[in-house]
């Protein structure tokens, strides 16, 4: 376990060292950026050396083994993200110990968010999954990976901020594989910040921007996300697709 804490340290550093470099590059302070780990795959003791190098928010995108991570590591200080694909019938355990939910894309999702929320009587934050390799239209992105296409965001915004147990904290998106920005990952950034903008008019709170992986990090510090979300970089390669 000292050698995977010291595998862990080293990578943390070099991740650091790019965010560190990004910010510099960007003309941006480096206490803009909070950068979330994706501990998917990885075991909860990974979860707990991380905290003990002071990791402070960390990431996981499936529900089955999300929940007894989680209440592995109850106690330690660390903000628990949900950045998966979310069944409606998976909310109500999500509810339970994350703080963020980065993966909302439809209003089904919306009044289960809600409806778990209150009954757990804790705020849940929410940050609006923008697809984009297409603009327009409903449904699941291409691939199943989720998302809104950017002209729902607005309705979406609406519904979230007017949900009880829910705030509109912000938008997410992962680099598109297909359409107009596949394989320019700053141009997709860019244009999620512009979905950003728009919706500052809706939730006055709602600037979380959660944009950049392990390869594309600097191309979303450029651009101005708020929050980076790294797994493989950190943790090495996952054992399995996560
Ligand atoms: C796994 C995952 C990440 C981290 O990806 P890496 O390439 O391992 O850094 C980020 N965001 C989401 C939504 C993920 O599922």
């Amino acid at each position: 376990m000292r050698e995977r804490a010291a595998e862990l340290a080293a990578n943390l550093a070099r991740v650091e060292e790019r965010l560190k470099r990004a910010c510099a590059a960007a003309g941006r302070d480096r206490a803009e950026v909070t950068l979330v780990v994706v501990t998917k795959t990885h075991p909860a003791e990974d979860v707990r050396l991380l905290a003990e190098l002071g990791v402070r928010h960390v990431a996981e995108n499936r529900e089955q083994e999300a929940a007894p991570k989680a209440a592995a590591c109850a106690g330690l200080p660390l903000t628990w993200h949900f950045v998966g694909q979310l069944q409606t019938n998976k909310v109500r355990s999500v509810a339970e110990f994350c703080d963020y939910v980065h993966s909302v894309d439809r209003p089904r999702l919306v009044s289960a968010l809600s409806a778990a929320a209150v009954r757990r009587g804790r705020e849940l934050g929410c940050l609006l999954q923008v697809a984009l390799d297409r603009e327009v239209g409903e449904g699941a992105a291409a691939a199943g990976r989720g998302g809104v296409a950017p002209d729902g965001v607005p309705a979406l915004a609406d519904a979230v901020a007017a949900a009880p147990g829910l705030a509109l904290s912000g938008v997410m998106t992962v680099a598109p594989l297909s359409g107009p920005y596949a394989g320019n990952p700053r141009a997709a950034f860019d244009r999620l910040m512009e979905v950003s903008s728009g919706l500052r008019g809706v939730g006055g709170a709602a600037t979380m921007v959660s944009a950049g992986m392990s390869s594309d990090l600097e191309e979303a510090v450029a651009a101005g996300a708020t929050h980076v979300r790294v797994g493989t970089a950190v943790l090495g390669v996952r054992p399995r697709l996560g």
